[in-house]
C-alpha cells in the first residue's frame, strides 16, 4: 500500500474516532492561531485530561493575543497554577509580546520565525504550523516515535535511529491535510496504538504494520530509561510576632522561578537553634529531578532578604508552585505548629 493510501486510512478513521477537544475544529486548520498556541504551551508535558479545564478558564481571562499581551505576568501564572511547569507560562506571555510587538499581531507562518518565539522548540513549532495553518511540517514526539518504530518494526534505540524515524514520519504525512493528519496520528497514539496494551485490532494500520500481534510490542520503541535525579534540601515556614508568614519571589531563573515560595535550599539556610524540627517531608517530581524537602517552622521576627510576611488567608494571592503548595497544607495539616 502506498503512503498516500495509508493517510487516507488514518485520516478517515480520525473523521470517525478523532477526540473531540476544545482547541480543535476537524476538517481543516483552526481558524484561530491564538487558540492553537495557548494549547500547544498547555500540553507541553501535560496530559489532555488535565489541560482541558485550566485551558477553559486561560481562554476566557486572556481571549485573545492583545489580552495576553498586556496582562501582568503574575495574573497569568495565577491562571496557570496547578498546571507545573510555569517556565511555559512564561514563554507563552512573552511570545504573546513578542508577536504584538515584532511581528505586528499576526502569526509568523515560516518555521524560522516561529522558532524565534520564546519556549518553542521544533515540535511545538512544527505542531503549531500544521494546525494552525494547514502547513505539512512533520510533528514528531513520542507518540509518533512509539508508532513508526512499530509500523516498521525499527527495534534499534531511539537515539541512534531519529534521521529514520523523521524520514518516515514526513512521506507518511498528508500535504494536503496537514492539520488533521497532525490530529490524527497525535489520537492515534493516546487511544490506539498506546504504550500499554496497544488496541491493534481498532487500528487503521493494522494490515500494514510489522509488529502488529508480536509478543514485544510493549517493549518498542527501544528507549533507554532516563533515572530521576534525586536532591534534598530544607524548606522553613516563617511566622512572625503578628501571625504573617514569609514568602519570597523566586529569582527569574531556572526551576520555578517568578513563582513565590516559602525560603528553601539545598543547604541549610538558617541556624538550627531557630528552627522546629516538624519531621515531615515533601516530595515532588519534576521531569528529571525528585526533589524531597524536609519541613521546619521559624516563629521568629527574623526576615531573610527579598521576601514580605504576609497573612495567610492572602497568601492564595500569590502564585505558588505545586510543590510549595504541598509544603504549606504539610504545614498546616501539622497540628503541633498549627497557626
Ligand atoms: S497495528 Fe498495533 S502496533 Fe501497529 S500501529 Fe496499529 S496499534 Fe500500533
Amino acid at each position: 500500500m502506498s503512503k498516500k493510501d495509508l493517510s487516507s486510512l488514518l485520516l478517515n478513521w480520525y473523521n470517525k474516532n478523532g477526540r473531540t477537544l476544545p482547541w480543535r475544529i476537524k476538517g481543516g486548520a483552526h481558524p484561530n492561531p491564538y487558540i492553537i498556541l495557548v494549547s500547544e504551551f498547555m500540553l507541553q508535558q501535560t496530559t489532555v485530561k488535565t489541560v482541558i479545564p485550566y485551558f477553559m478558564r486561560f481562554i476566557e481571562r486572556f481571549p485573545n493575543i492583545q489580552t495576553l499581551a498586556q496582562a501582568n505576568e503574575e495574573e497569568v501564572y495565577a491562571y496557570w497554577q496547578g498546571l507545573g511547569y510555569y517556565t511555559r507560562a512564561k514563554s507563552l506571555h512573552q511570545t504573546a509580546q513578542i508577536i504584538m510587538n515584532d511581528f505586528g499581531g499576526i502569526f509568523p507562518q515560516k518555521k524560522a520565525d516561529v522558532l524565534k518565539l520564546k519556549g518553542i522548540g521544533e515540535y511545538t513549532a512544527a505542531s503549531f504550523l500544521s494546525l494552525a495553518f494547514n502547513l505539512p511540517e512533520p510533528v514528531i514526539d513520542g507518540n509518533v516515535i512509539r508508532i513508526i518504530c512499530r509500523m516498521y518494526g525499527l527495534l534499534e534505540p531511539v537515539e541512534k535511529i531519529i534521521p529514520e524515524i523523521r524520514k518516515k514520519a514526513l512521506e507518511l504525512q498528508s500535504l494536503k491535510h496537514a492539520a488533521d493528519y497532525a490530529s490524527a496520528i497525535m489520537d492515534l497514539g493516546a487511544l490506539i496504538c498506546t504504550p500499554k496494551k496497544p488496541q491493534c485490532l481498532l487500528c487503521p494500520w493494522k494490515n500494514f504494520c510489522i509488529s502488529q500481534g508480536k509478543e514485544n510490542i510493549e517493549q518498542i520503541p527501544n528507549k533507554t530509561k532516563i533515572s530521576k535525579k534525586e536532591k534534598f534540601g530544607s524548606v522553613y515556614v516563617i511566622r512572625n510576632k503578628k501571625q504573617e508568614i514569609f514568602i519570597r519571589k523566586r529569582i527569574e531563573k531556572g526551576l520555578l522561578s517568578g513563582l513565590y515560595e516559602f525560603p528553601w535550599s539545598e543547604e541549610n539556610l538558617f541556624p538550627l537553634h531557630l528552627c522546629q524540627d516538624t519531621n515531615k517531608e515533601i516530595s515532588h517530581i519534576f521531569t528529571h529531578i525528585k526533589l524531597t524537602l524536609h519541613l521546619f517552622t521559624i516563629h521568629s521576627d527574623i526576615k531573610p532578604t527579598n521576601g514580605i510576611f504576609v497573612q495567610p488567608e492572602e497568601l492564595e494571592k500569590y502564585p505558588f508552585s505545586t510543590l510549595m503548595k504541598k509544603v504549606w497544607q504539610t504545614y498546616l495539616k501539622n497540628k503541633k505548629h498549627n497557626l
